[in-house]
């Protein structure tokens, strides 16, 4: 396995170095192809995540590869603009001459992915690479074993080694790829994990763009669309069964409103999936044992308010809402990463500013309100990665916003010409001409230099 590793590797250093990607037609072809072979295995790929999480067809498509075939279409129309050698100001101090920034590719990349949505996290970040014209080794997680190997499946027959290959494995071949030096990571998983994948990457100094998690929160307000506001939390939180890195994880929401709330939540989420989510195709099962043991170690019964129901030889955790619920409770600790939502009350939205000021950096935050002025408060006064006004998830799938965290949550961003620069290095080059050279900057410095420093510099 670490052989055949750093053969693949190998051959991609190589490949950087005789230029392999350096024509834009090239690298268009990469993408057209990727696009292709996706799309003459959909069958495959859905079956794949069927298998590993009872993902629906349309799920499978609508939250995954159409975001990838959009992130192409959009690279493939724009590419020529992106990758071009740019002009800028010259400046007359440097006459004669001119400066000129050249969009690089880094070189070799790693894309280590996240299970949650093996797809959209494993080969959505392989557009921007290629497109950038590095090499890619892409190593999927796995905790989802049939997308891991549907994706090396697609991949590595139809691609050449040295340009994008899938590699697949656990904790031991993902350690081996971070002690090799590759000229940029791309993780996407866990904070835990993120430490690990920024700590390997400092041995070699290699860049790393680090796509988090956290516990984003959802606030509510009086003056919000209550009706709108439960339809699409409803959406958001219990899509892929909560274990979504933007899932909105708590709600906040105001003391008046919370009963009317609670009731809109609940009839929002039977129209999704019924009274009965277990025969719902729309509702997804949890990852694994251990994933679904931590869940249940988190459901407090006497907090239950609606759902609970649980299976745990079918990984089933019913849509569940939690009421009480304390900011010193264990569900208030971490991400949840599942189906269960505690609502917390409050009084003083002020109070709820101040209150999540003090923790961590959230990668998304969600506000419900048709207060202007509000909106803009909450915008200028949180620091989170990203996220909705009256809306929630949504955000990641407009390819003109950057995606990503900040803080504990994350470090870099990428989606659409995002992503391009994420992979690219900005070489800055100053082209000089050799008729003339002003005397300025040459010694002996007189008083008169000094003084035509101070006219031409400013
Ligand atoms: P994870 O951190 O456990 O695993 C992610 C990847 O790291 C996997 O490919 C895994 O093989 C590898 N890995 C795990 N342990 C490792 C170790 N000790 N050394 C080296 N590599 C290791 O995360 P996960 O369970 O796959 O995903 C869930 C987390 O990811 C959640 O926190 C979620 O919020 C976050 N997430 C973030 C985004 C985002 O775009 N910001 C998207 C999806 C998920």
């Amino acid at each position: 396995m670490m052989q055949t590793i750093n053969l693949v590797f190998n051959k991609q250093k190589e490949a950087c170095n005789s230029g392999i990607l350096m024509p834009l037609k090239k690298r268009k072809q990469m993408l057209r192809l990727l696009r292709k072979v996706l799309k003459n295995n959909l069958a495959l790929l859905e079956e794949a995540i069927y298998k590993d999480f009872g993902k629906s067809a349309f799920e499978s498509y609508a939250t995954e590869l159409a975001l990838i075939f959009k992130e192409i279409s959009l690279t493939l129309e724009n590419l020529d603009d992106w990758a071009a050698v740019r002009k800028v100001p010259h400046g007359l101090a440097h006459f004669p001459g001119r400066s000129r920034i050249y969009p690089e590719p880094y070189g070799n990349v790693l894309i280590i992915g996240a299970w949650n949505y093996p797809y959209q996290l494993s080969l959505g970040p392989a557009v921007p690479a290629l497109a950038a014209g590095n090499c890619v080794i892409v190593k999927p997680s796995e905790l989802a074993p049939h997308t891991s190997a549907a994706m090396a499946q697609v991949i590595n027959p139809n691609f050449p080694p040295e340009i994008f290959h899938v590699v697949e494995g656990g904790i031991d071949p993902t350690q081996h790829l971070l002690s090799l030096p590759f000229n940029k990571i791309f993780f996407t998983g866990s904070t835990r994990v993120g430490k690990l994948v920024m700590k390997a990457a400092a041995e070699n100094l290699t860049p790393v763009t680090l796509e988090l998690g956290g516990k984003s929160p959802c606030i509510v307000l009086p003056d919000a669309h209550l009706k709108m506001a439960a339809k699409r939390i409803a959406w958001g939180k219990f899509l892929n069964a909560g274990q979504t890195c933007i899932a909105p994880d708590y709600v906040l929401v105001h003391r008046k409103i919370k009963e009317d709330f609670l009731q809109k939540l609940i009839h929002e989420i039977e129209k999704n999936i019924g009274p009965d989510p277990l025969k719902s195709e729309a509702y997804v099962r949890i990852i694994n044992e251990r994933n679904f043991n931590r869940l249940i170690s988190l459901l407090d019964p006497s907090k239950i308010y609606y759902g609970g129901k649980n299976i745990a030889s079918e990984r089933y955790i019913a849509p569940t809402i939690l009421t009480e619920v304390a900011w010193e409770d264990p569900i208030m600790q971490d991400e949840i990463f599942g189906p269960l939502l505690p609502v917390i009350e409050y009084d003083d939205i002020e109070e709820v500013l101040r209150k999540l000021q003090t923790l961590p950096q959230p990668l998304a935050l969600y506000l419900f309100t048709s207060s202007k002025k509000l909106q803009k408060e909450v915008i200028q006064k949180l620091k989170f990665g990203g996220g909705c006004i009256n809306d929630t998830i949504m955000h990641i799938a407009n390819p003109h916003l950057p995606f990503g965290g900040i803080g504990a949550s994350g470090m870099g961003s990428y989606h659409g010409e995002d992503g391009f620069r994420t992979f690219t290095h900005f070489k800055s080059i100053m082209i000089k001409g050799t008729w003339f050279e002003p005397p300025v900057k040459y010694p002996p410095y007189s008083k008169f230099k000094h003084w035509l420093i101070q006219q031409l510099v400013g």
